[in-house]
């Protein structure tokens, strides 16, 4: 059975339970992996394990049931502090670290864990959104992270270790969280209503890298159109770099302003890409076709219109997995599209 309804991470639970158990908990983490994945879930159920007044905490089985359990689920509990960037901020804002200009130091994530606890015997806070702590943000923390009140515990939320200042990694314990087996995702998208039926589930797990988040803004039927639009453009005869450019930003531009859901369109669009190169170097090699029945429709209509050889289709593909670092990178978009496709356009015609 899944702890605390969590699924997928009986690594990280048993990691947790042996530390427990020999009274070894470290003070600081920092918890890493894909969005989406429970990595939130997991620090709130941990900091239920660790306040619950009816059971000690090395039985890593918080009852779920006392005012201690219900305050940290409700996120009432006074020794649970939680941070998270206010959307539309492109960073964590210092004052909730170290309070506004009027309360400096009286106020604030690294005042609050710094009293004594009011209920439990630790303070607990986590930081979500670590991948956007500023240099002044880390700062501040330090101290914190140094020298850690006693039995409080400090989690920081990320979603890749090169994206944390290495003062912060280096005085965390680094805690990997992995992409969820497609079968476990599958069946998350399907309990929560985001599939209509186990076939839709698995094709959206498929695509969603281990991530239920990601495979929920998959389930949007624009996405999937687009993705006929973009394998025939790139199947066509000819690469028209421009006009697949133009259209991949107009897709982008429906999703509208907010940089976050802009990336994750780009992000798919440019995925989808990288997958119809595999494909079509697959064919070549006489391998099989690729089971998703629209994405082998146009690997074989391009194999049959086009003779383009194995070595420009590995560069195509390369350059599309490039394009999505860059994605990833928060490279800007408009550029990088039209980059992409000019690099495409060149490697068609022999030049790379
Ligand atoms: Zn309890």
């Amino acid at each position: 059975m899944a702890w605390q309804e969590i699924e997928g991470h009986d690594r990280v639970v048993e990691q947790f339970r042996r530390a427990l158990e020999r009274g070894r908990l470290a003070s600081s983490f920092l918890f890493i992996g894909p969005s989406g994945i429970g990595k939130r879930s997991f620090a709130v159920a941990l900091a239920r394990t660790l306040l619950c007044q009816a059971r000690p905490e090395a039985a890593m089985d918080p009852c779920g049931r006392c005012t201690a359990c219900a305050q940290v689920t409700a996120g009432t509990h006074p020794d649970l502090i939680q941070v998270v960037k206010p959307k539309g901020k492109s960073s964590l804002p210092l004052e909730l670290l170290i309070g506004d200009r009027d309360h400096r130091m009286r106020q604030g994530l690294c005042y609050d864990i710094s009293l004594k606890p009011f209920m439990g015997g630790r303070k607990i806070a986590i930081i979500d959104d670590a991948d956007h702590l500023n240099a002044e943000g880390a700062n501040c923390l330090l101290k914190t992270l140094e020298e850690p009140p006693p039995r409080s515990v400090l989690i920081l939320i990320g979603t890749s270790p090169a994206r944390q200042l290495p003062t912060i990694r280096s005085r965390c314990q680094l805690i990997r969280f992995q992409p969820l087996p497609e079968a476990v995702a599958a069946e998350l998208l399907l309990a929560r209503g985001h599939a209509s039926d186990a076939a839709e589930a698995r094709r959206l797990a498929a695509h969603g890298e281990g991530s239920p988040e990601r495979a929920i803004e998959l389930a949007d039927p624009a996405l999937w159109a687009f993705r006929e639009t973009l394998l025939s453009q790139l199947a066509a005869p000819s690469l028209d770099g421009l006009r697949v450019a133009r259209s991949i930003s107009a897709f982008v531009d429906e999703a509208g302003r907010e940089a976050p859901r802009r990336r994750s369109r780009l992000r798919l669009v440019a995925g989808f890409a990288a997958e119809f190169y595999r494909g079509r170097l697959l064919a070549h090699q006489e391998a099989e076709l690729p089971q998703d029945t629209t994405l082998a429709r146009f690997v074989k209509e391009a194999q049959d219109r086009s003779s383009v050889n194995v070595t420009i289709l590995s560069a195509c593909a390369e350059r599309c997995l490039d394009a999505l670092e860059q994605i990833d990178r928060n490279a800007n978009q408009a550029t990088l599209v039209e980059c992409w496709m000019d690099d495409l356009d060149r490697i068609y015609g022999g030049d790379f």
